[in-house]
């Protein structure tokens, strides 16, 4: 039986290369990837690099003692989560207590029973998957299943700064179901579920590079990196055409509409924030309802500029 999934990788970052020989050999045959360093300093620098899942840190280092090893760690959002555990030859109640303040996941005292260490290494990894899931649950809409606000608003921002960053373009589609309040209304809520799932679906329906985000409501967000209004354009009316045309089962006679706005970094200011590329989107969507809905508008500079 192969297990497919990669081996959780484990940094040690301690001053002893008798540790590190000790691990080699004690963990042999364990499902992990170990990795050492002899540092702080390699030791942050590998951490960064590696992003190991478990690492264990020597509080008795060089230059740096463990405290402030974690606490750069945990400074850092890149290298935040990394589970810490703490390996101490003085095993100081207060010296615990102040790494597991910290943010340190455990303790473990030198010399170490390696059936322990492997045990709270394991431990250690059950909690982080605990938390990458539940992190992961809070980025989820439960209705449409699509990614939500608040992951609309970090994933826009990352995508935002990559695209000024290497001077690649990226456009925003905001999606507006129109009337959704009368379709609730007329067939009721259930009905108006099954119209946001099912528009969620389509617009997951297009690059796998696209990122379809539920922004609020019957609003929907979709992120393209590296692509110009003119390809979003494309991609918006698209989807409008599909689900103007789409048949809802049980209600053979209803047309569902939505209308969109398009926006890509030439539509704001080259010191604009992501906020206004969200702004022109926005702008660009009001008009396509103001205009008769069920349409696609694009943003442009010089609209953004005259407001
Ligand atoms: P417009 O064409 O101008 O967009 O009109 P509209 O009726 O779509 O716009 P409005 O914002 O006035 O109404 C949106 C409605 O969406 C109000 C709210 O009751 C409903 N709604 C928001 N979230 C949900 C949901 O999760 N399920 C259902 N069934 N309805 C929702
Ligand atoms: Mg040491
Ligand atoms: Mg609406
Ligand atoms: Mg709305």
């Amino acid at each position: 039986m192969s297990d497919e999934a990669p081996s959780p990788r484990l940094l040690a970052i301690d001053d002893s290369e008798l540790i590190h020989r000790l691990l080699q050999v004690r963990l042999q045959g364990e499902r992990l990837e170990l990795h050492g360093a002899l540092s702080a300093q390699e030791g942050l620098q590998k951490a960064r690099e590696l992003m190991p899942e478990v690492i264990l840190l020597d509080i008795e280092l060089d230059t740096m003692d463990g405290f402030e090893v974690l606490a750069h760690l945990k400074s850092d959002p890149k290298t935040q989560d990394i589970a810490v555990i703490f390996i101490s030859a003085v095993s100081d109640t207060m010296d615990r207590v102040r790494g597991l303040d910290l943010g340190a996941v455990d303790f473990i005292a030198k010399p170490f029973e390696v059936a322990e260490l492997k045990a709270r290494v394991r431990s250690a990894l059950r909690m982080q998957h605990l938390v990458k899931m539940l992190e992961y649950r809070a980025q989820i809409d439960s209705l449409s299943g699509l990614w939500n606000r608040r992951y609309f608003d970090q994933r826009l921002q990352q995508e935002w700064s990559e695209a000024r960053r290497h001077g690649r373009s990226l456009s925003l589609i905001m999606c507006d179901v129109d009337r959704f309040k009368r379709l609730n209304d007329q067939f009721g809520h259930p009905f108006g579920d099954q119209v946001i799932e099912r528009v969620a679906q389509i617009l997951s329906g297009g690059r796998g590079s696209d990122i379809t985000c539920r922004y609020g409501g019957e609003e929907f967000g979709v992120i393209l990196p590296s692509t110009a209004a003119d390809r979003a354009l494309e991609v918006a009316e698209r989807h409008r055409v599909a689900i103007e045309s789409h048949t809802w089962s049980g209600h053979d006679d209803v047309i569902v509409t939505s209308s969109f706005g398009v926006a890509d970094l030439t539509s704001v200011p080259a010191d604009a924030g992501m906020e206004q590329l969200v702004q022109a989107a926005d702008m660009a969507l009001y008009r396509a309802k103001q205009s008769g809905r069920n349409r696609v508008e694009l943003a442009t500079h010089k609209r953004i500029e005259a407001t």
